[in-house]
């Protein structure tokens, strides 16, 4: 079958694989698509990225079926530029891109100005009457070449250069000479064959298969896999190779190179937007080495910059991009992220994609194009990634918290952010995992700080612009950053940071503003977010389009008035074991644990009645008309138990028990497995006065409130931890029979749910005769995939990370449900549950309720609700919104 795709020039595309991501990789089958809507691109060839992963498993060996079809290839776009590779009087240059089907800055970095030797460099310099550019040229593919394909250190080309510019006096790469290049030409095939014992290649078709195997190999590499965990994206995909005749930006000053966005990134508003430089190549805009200038009059103005905006240099290049913009926005009905260059005045484009965007812009994109008649409301819904919401729903700095601004760099990703400050990504890592938060400060980054940026809360950078690696990734992570904050020294070796005239240390705390580009000392005040505006407006269109109800796993009146802010329909788990902790009435808690008796443990219980009701009052008054799952005493007793001499004591002293008598009593209750043991709906058969307590204090509340309230909301009594029908049948009696003794007291009646959770495998198989007692399920993902995998929760980080790397498990299934295995017994329960019981109401409370993941998989089984913490509630109402599409 074919695998090399040829675009530019009069090929045809009607191999409909070629725009196939997955065939050709994002930015292979979007050249082609660029190519076949007219657009000017430069002809080249995609090999597909079944090639590579032929070629690694075959031992990094090419078929001559590929090198058959890639000669062809060539001679293809040879024919069209009317060059040839290698050809020493008038040769062809290629670029070689790496270009996955989902785009990954993990991956090789492009190699510029392949073909290019000692011979075709002179034949360049005739060719275009411009030996600086040619010569200019070579040293940068040398230098790329070297670096990306032969693995040599790139800082002993820098290293080289500097010398070069010390040398001459001169400050920027633009002022230096042919004869400057040309001997740092030399300089640098020195330094090659010094450090690999070998010459730089010259043989243009050697220098061609050294990238492509270069570009197979990056798919492998530690940062690539790293990159593809932290972000979901299969092993087993590959990477496509783009082959692409060059076009120069570097020709002098009617060229350039530059990327731009159709519409702002951070915020999302309708106008032009991007990076720009007069007579430079590729990388040099995003790679920080001159600071780029704006592309629009507009931008250029606001920011008070002197240097000119492309729309104001090169007008005609410009509204040529303009009328791009409008073309590629119409196509893909989207917002696009642009590369391009201008040579000698012809403007060219070399990528485009769907471009990333914080999700504030991503919202107010998708409003305005819904009112644009670009895309509909559906498409809107299913366009935004809930998990991107998160962003969104975090506090911003208080715009009247003192600032003590130290210095003001660019506004790459937005958000406040305050942390520790740290100068490396594995100080980043580290540091986060022992609970810190940090804010990673680098001169600049690149793919190897992925996991640091990804351990941060927030990223500074010295140098490098908006679309800089650090902005583009922050954004993509939801991660605050300021980049080319230039006043930032750092100086690694001392591990200190100089900003401006301040001297701080790794460890001293920093606030970022991403939104503005601030810089502050210490840590800064935050506020609430906005959940108004096109959020507002995207919510309403996601509630108008979603099946499933949102609850809200809550237990204080501050989270329930949270979460019904962010739109619960309902608490979905409410754990009330999480009250027993409260410093005022653990005493009571562990006296009525340690208690010989029942008569001691009731004398103890009373003391925790009121407080309980309490509880349930406020809460209850805050949820009135909706529905709320309160599930009884869940943890193993000795949760609660004294640790410290001096609680002991304490607690010795409220009970008139001696500390001997106490000690003993914990040392009976210690159990080897607790989270088998002694636990959920055990307790309330062996110690039946607990449960009746809860229940009481629940039905005592709900009764006061719908007394004062004059509506009362709908309380679903949950058994926890059932694996048998007569667990229910017996607590179920209890609970009826504590709610008869309240009504009739109260002299009012009002209505409740007794049910259970499903988190053992047997309740799962017993569905049908557990479901004769319970008026609802709600499954506790979490207990259920420890007890079906067999796993505990608490003692799985060993292992979980290395099984997921070697695809044992698709994800941590304590994040994202395991929907093979544990989803199996989940849709098992559901359907032996209605078969006995067709109107049994089921939600999940488990994590899982907050993933989008695990949301589609509730909407394939049909639940009623599902149950998320409070920030993951918008979340969940966007997911429920996008499964039900
Ligand atoms: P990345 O995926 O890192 O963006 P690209 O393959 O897109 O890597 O290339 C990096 C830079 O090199 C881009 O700025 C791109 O515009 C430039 N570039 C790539 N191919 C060519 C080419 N054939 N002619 C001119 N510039 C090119
Ligand atoms: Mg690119
Ligand atoms: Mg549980």
């Amino acid at each position: 079958p074919q695998s090399v795709f040829h675009f530019g020039g009069d090929a045809s595309h009607s191999d409909p694989r070629q725009k196939d991501k997955k065939v050709t990789g994002g930015k292979g089958a979007n050249l082609a698509v660029m190519a076949e809507i007219g657009l000017p691109v430069p002809p080249g060839f995609t090999i597909a990225t079944e090639e590579c992963l032929t070629y690694l498993a075959g031992g990094a060996d090419f078929p001559q079926a590929l090198r058959d079809q890639v000669a062809e290839a060539l001679r293809h776009v040879e024919r069209t530029v009317g060059k040839v590779l290698g050809d020493p009087e008038d040769p062809l240059l290629v670029s070689v891109r790496s270009g996955a089907a989902i785009s990954m800055p993990g991956m090789m970095d492009t190699v510029l100005n392949l073909g290019l030797n000692d011979a075709t460099v002179e034949g360049l310099a005739r060719t275009s009457g411009d030996p600086r550019f040619a010569w200019d040229s070579y040293r940068r593919f040398v230098q790329m070449y070297s670096d990306v394909v032969l693995g040599v250190d790139h800082g002993l080309f820098e290293e080289a250069l500097e010398i070069v510019k010390e040398d001459t006096g001169f400050y920027s790469d633009t002022e230096l000479e042919a004869e400057h290049w040309q001997k740092l030409v030399a300089e640098y095939k020195a330094i090659v064959e010094r450090e690999l014992g070998q010459p730089f290649p010259q043989d243009a078709q050697a220098q061609l298969w050294g990238a492509i195997a270069a570009v197979f190999d990056s798919w492998d590499t530690e940062r690539a896999k790293i990159y593809r965990r932290l972000n979901d994206i299969p092993h087993d995909m590959g990477t496509a190779v783009n082959v692409q005749a060059m076009v120069f930006g570097n020709m002098g000053d009617t060229s350039a190179t530059g990327v731009a966005f159709t519409r702002d990134p951070s915020t999302g508003e309708k106008a032009h937007y991007g990076e720009w430089l007069v007579n430079a190549q590729g990388e040099d805009v995003v790679a920080g080495i001159r600071t780029p200038q704006y592309l629009t009059r507009a931008r250029r103005e606001a920011a008070g910059a002197d240097k000119p905006s492309m729309e104001e240099a090169m007008p005609e290049a410009y509204a040529e991009l303009a009328r791009v913009f409008d073309l590629l926005e119409a196509h893909y009905s989207d917002m696009q992220d642009i590369e391009f260059t201008v040579q000698q005045g012809k403007l060219w484009l070399l990528q485009t994609r769907n471009g990333k965007r914080t999700a504030k812009a991503a919202l107010k994109m998708a409003v305005d194009m819904v009112g644009e008649g670009l895309i509909d409301r559906k498409q809107a819904i299913l366009r935004i990634d809930p998990m991107a919401l998160d962003q969104l729903l975090h506090p911003t700095l208080d715009p009247q918290a003192k600032r003590d601004v130290m210095t003001t760099g660019l506004p790459a990703s937005p958000g406040a952010a305050s942390g520790k400050i740290v100068l490396d990504a594995e100080t980043a890592e580290s540091w986060a995992q022992r609970g810190e938060k940090v804010i990673l400060v680098r001169v600049e980054t690149s793919p190897e700080d992925i996991h640091g940026m990804h351990a941060a809360t927030g990223i500074l950078t010295a140098r490098g612009g908006m679309t800089s690696h650090a902005a583009v990734v922050a954004r993509g992570m939801g991660r605050p950053c300021v980049s080319g904050a230039s006043q930032v020294s750092i100086s690694r070796d001392a591990r200190t940071l100089r900003i401006g005239d301040r001297e701080l240390k790794e460890g001293d705390v920093i606030t970022l503003d991403g939104s503005n580009g601030q810089v502050m000392a210490g840590e800064v005040a935050t506020i609430e977010p906005e959940l108004a505006g096109d959020f507002g407006t995207l919510m309403e269109w996601a509630d108008e389009h979603r099946r499933m109800r949102i609850r809200t796993n809550a237990e204080t009146e501050q989270d329930c008035r949270m979460a019904r802010q962010f739109g619960a329909e309902g608490i979905g788990l409410c754990r009330t074991e999480h009250m027993f902790f409260d410093a005022g009435r653990i005493s009571a808690v562990r006296q009525m644990i340690l208690a010989e008796d029942e008569k001691g443990r009731r004398a103890a219980l009373d003391k925790l009645l009121p407080e309980q009701r309490a509880d349930f009052h406020a809460i209850f008054t805050v949820m009135v008309g909706l529905p709320c799952t309160i599930r009884l005493l869940d943890p193993p007793l000795h949760e609660f138990l004294p640790n410290e001499e001096a609680e002991f004591a304490e607690l010795a002293d409220a009970t008139g028990l001696g500390v001997d008598h106490l000690r003993r009593r914990a040392a009976e209750l210690h159990e080897f497995n607790p989270m088998l043991g002694h636990r959920g709906c055990r307790l309330g058969i062996t110690y039946p006065e607990i449960y009746e307590m809860q229940a009481r204090a629940i039905f005592e509340a709900v009764c006061d409130v719908a007394k004062e309230s004059g509506e009362a909301p709908l309380p679903e009594i949950m058994i926890p931890l059932v694996a048998t029908r007569r667990e229910l049948e017996i607590l179920r009696a209890l609970v009826d029979r504590v709610a008869e003794e309240v009504f009739e007291r109260a002299g009012r009646r009002v209505d409740y749910l007794v049910g259970t959770m499903i988190e053992l495998p047997r309740a799962a198989l017993m569905a049908g005769q557990i479901a004769q007692h319970a008026d609802f399920f709600s499954f506790g993902t979490n207990d259920l995939t420890q007890t079906t995998l067999g796993v505990s929760r608490d003692d799985s980080a060993r292992f979980l990370g290395p099984y997921v790397d070697r695809g044992i498990f698709p994800r941590d299934p304590f994040v994202s449900l395991d929907i093979e295995g544990v989803g199996e017994l989940v849709s098992m329960a559901v359907e032996r549950g209605r078969e006995t019981r067709g109107d049994i109401k089921l939600g999940i409370c488990g994590e899982h309720g907050g993933d989008p993941a695990s949301i589609g998989f509730c909407e394939e089984v049909g639940l009623d609700y599902v149950s998320a913490s409070p920030y993951r509630v918008p979340i969940a109402r966007l997911a429920a919104a996008q499964a039900s599409l």
